[in-house]
């Protein structure tokens, strides 16, 4: 009887302990649901804060002609590219006045600003031979001025690719180059900083020596002046000629941006040379760039460094931001 009264006991302890185990599982399940659900939307929050963290602001490159990106901005768009942040072409002309056209076609033309040599022929110091489009079977003839700029523009977007600049990212204008005024800059400036407010943007310096590239720092300089833009969101690049070869001198404190040899930066910044140097007439690529300023591509592959410095203002609000 003794045993009975024991296992009537112990079977009643283990109903009870499991019907506090049920009751607790019960009254668990909806606190359980709940943290489910906070834990998704927690995660939902976290990942729009990631995302919004993820989108870093975009940076605008001011380019006056095809191979201003490479030759003075190519250095900074390597290393903004690798904190991620998005990256914007802005070209102002097709350059389409060069002297590397003339040379290409072997000789001076009536599209030459030099009306009295035309038909006399030019020696490509690069090659140190006089090209014939003919003999040579370039893909478009004897380039006009109209040829010459599709071709730069060819060259554009295929550094833009090994840049990994998307071409969504790019916006060309047609400016007639060595020419530009400060009306149609301006009106270039504004549209950009309509469609990017609040993005950086690169520019370059109102001393470059090239009467094109100083305009589009004065217009943006007076972009600052008319508060169409902060100050704190622009830095003046020195052209690699006015920095290296005219050597101007800049009033203000000068930056120093570089990228290490071997490095990823690097060898797309080589890559991105190479186009402006890739000889393939019959294919339509004419080596633009290094028909036009050879010895600032040798002196950017020398030393991989661009200069810059930031807006002047007043010492109240001035910040000094990492290079
Ligand atoms: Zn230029
Ligand atoms: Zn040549």
């Amino acid at each position: 009887m003794e045993s009975v009264t024991t296992m009537k006991k112990t079977h009643g302890l283990i109903l009870l302990l499991l019907l506090i185990i049920c009751w607790a599982l019960i009254n668990e399940e909806v606190p359980y649901v709940n943290s489910q659900t906070l834990a998704t939307s927690e995660k939902n929050t976290l990942a729009q804060a990631k995302t919004k963290k993820a989108i870093p602001r975009p940076v605008i490159y001011l380019v006056p002609h095809a191979d201003d990106e490479t030759l003075t901005y190519g250095v900074d768009i390597q290393k903004e590219r690798q904190r991620g942040r998005p990256i914007y072409l802005i070209l102002f002309s097709q350059g389409e006045e060069s002297i590397a056209r003339e040379v290409l076609n072997g000789h001076y033309d009536h599209q030459s600003v030099n009306k009295n040599r035309v038909g006399e022929p030019i020696l490509c110091r690069w090659h140190g031979r006089i090209h014939s489009p003919n003999e040579e079977h370039f893909a478009d003839g004897s380039l006009s001025r109209k040829e010459f700029g599709k071709a730069r523009i060819r060259d554009f977007y295929r550094v833009a690719k090994v840049l990994g600049i998307p071409s969504s990212h790019i916006r060309t204008y047609s400016l007639p180059n060595d020419h530009f005024t400060p009306s149609q800059v301006q009106s270039v400036i504004d549209s950009a900083l309509k469609k990017f407010p609040g993005a950086d943007f690169r520019t370059m310096s109102p001393y470059d020596v090239h009467p094109d590239h100083a305009l589009i720092g004065k217009e943006l300089a007076n972009a600052i002046q008319t508060n169409k833009i902060s100050a704190s969101q622009v830095h003046y690049f020195v052209s690699i000629y006015t920095d290296r070869f005219a050597k101007v001198d800049i009033p203000f404190k000068k930056h120093i941006s570089t990228i290490k040899k071997g490095s990823k930066a690097y060898i797309r910044l080589v890559q991105s040379m190479d186009v402006y140097r890739d000889y393939d007439p019959k294919q339509g690529s004419y080596a633009t760039g290094y028909h036009s300023v050879p010895k600032q591509f040798d002196a950017l592959i020398k030393a991989t460094y661009t200069s810059w410095y930031l807006p002047q203002i007043a010492p109240s609000n001035k910040k000094e931001t990492a290079g």
